[in-house]
């Protein structure tokens, strides 16, 4: 049976993707060679690497004076690389969760940092509003998904000082305005491709402004002049976000992507706030529409396992909630067929009927 992979990451892939990519193992663009045995200096994957660049740069609309490169290590990387690069004295960080305080963490390593808000003291269960940015830091990061947590901040705040922003769990989305942002990053195994990539969109006047030294491998500069092919990229996931990002195209783009999503996951919500078993955990306001996170109700209480189990029966897969939430987390990635949502809806009516 077909499964409905409601996994939070890594996780679903198109149909389309998983295909091609198939059939580039078995033989890469007619080369003879399996994708996974190819150079990376083959003139065949530079044009991988170079389609890939530029359909990043006409999905999300990026702007002259903008490099895309595709790294390894993780978002995780990106926690260090962001301030080694940018961080001159001061930075501003929004604590919304387990990977925003881990930017936190890497960041104090390399000046100050002026969290500017927090909301762990909730458990994380919403996004902090109304709080200032200082004018003199020299950037502002912040998480766009909260992955852990299930809230997100959907458009691109108005601040004095350019932005930073993971956008791990939710680029590609929807429309991002990027001349406001100095770096933009995002690991592929959400929308995008299998692990083991990371996309960067760095802007490059933010480049070569700290004092410090820097590792060569640390440092965007090495990567944007030799196009992301300084060392040994990550082909198999960067020919699978190839894959994808023209997928995407074919289907209308982000602009397509949003529409699609926000159905999803008003079908969600809606089943959740109409339940008389099931409970959302995060201010509806802040609710996001990648990772829907919800409870049992504690009238219900013992019952989460049982609801795993039956939803299994259904082919749902991936719907157990991260930790230290709880409860469930349902992620509607934007590879997630509308389907796959009515199968879980109708799952929970079921269940809440025997019950
Ligand atoms: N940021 C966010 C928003 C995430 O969801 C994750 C993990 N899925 C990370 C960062 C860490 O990513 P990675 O495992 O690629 O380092």
């Amino acid at each position: 049976m077909k499964k409905h992979n409601f996994y939070a990451g890594p996780s679903i892939l198109s149909e389309y993707t998983i295909k091609n990519t198939a059939e580039a193992i078995k033989d890469f663009a007619g080369t003879g060679l399996s994708i996974l045995e190819v150079s990376h200096r083959s003139k065949e994957f530079v044009a991988v690497m170079d389609e890939a660049q530029q359909l990043v740069k006409e999905l999300l609309d990026v702007p002259a004076g903008y490099q895309v490169l595709f790294l390894g290590g993780g978002a995780s990387m990106q926690f260090c690389m962001v301030p080694y690069n940018l961080l001159k004295k001061k930075a501003a960080y929004l604590d919304t969760g387990t990977w925003a305080s881990n930017a936190i963490k890497e960041a104090r390593l390399f000046g100050e940092v002026d969290v500017v808000a927090s909301s762990k003291d909730k458990n994380y269960t919403f996004i902090p509003k109304g709080f200032t940015v200082p004018e003199d830091a020299d950037y502002f990061h912040y998480t766009t998904n909260n992955t852990i947590y299930g809230t997100e901040l959907r458009h691109d705040p108005d601040v004095k000082v350019p932005l930073v922003a993971d956008m791990s769990s939710d680029i590609f989305s929807r429309p991002v305005d990027v001349s406001k942002y100095d770096v933009i990053y995002a690991g592929a195994q959400k929308n995008l491709a299998p692990a083991g990539v990371t996309i960067v969109i760095v802007k490059e006047d933010a480049l070569g402004n700290v004092d410090r030294a820097i590792p060569t491998m640390l440092d965007y500069r090495t990567h944007v002049k030799k196009g992301s092919m300084f060392n040994t990229p990550p082909v198999l996931p960067i020919y699978s976000a190839l894959q994808t990002l023209r997928h995407y195209k074919e289907l209308g783009g982000v602009e397509e992507m949003q529409r699609r999503d926000l159905a999803k996951a008003e079908m969600l919500y809606e089943a959740i706030d109409s339940s008389r078993m099931f409970v959302g955990t995060v201010a509806p306001e802040d609710r996001s529409i990648m990772n829907v996170c919800f409870v049992m109700k504690p009238e219900y209480d013992g019952l989460d396992k049982e609801f795993i189990d039956f939803a299994s029966t259904k082919g749902i897969v991936g719907i157990k909630g991260h930790r230290s939430v709880g409860g469930f987390r349902a992620s509607l990635y934007n590879a997630l067929p509308l389907e796959s949502v009515k199968v879980l809806v109708d799952a929970m009516k079921e269940f809440e009927k025997n019950h």
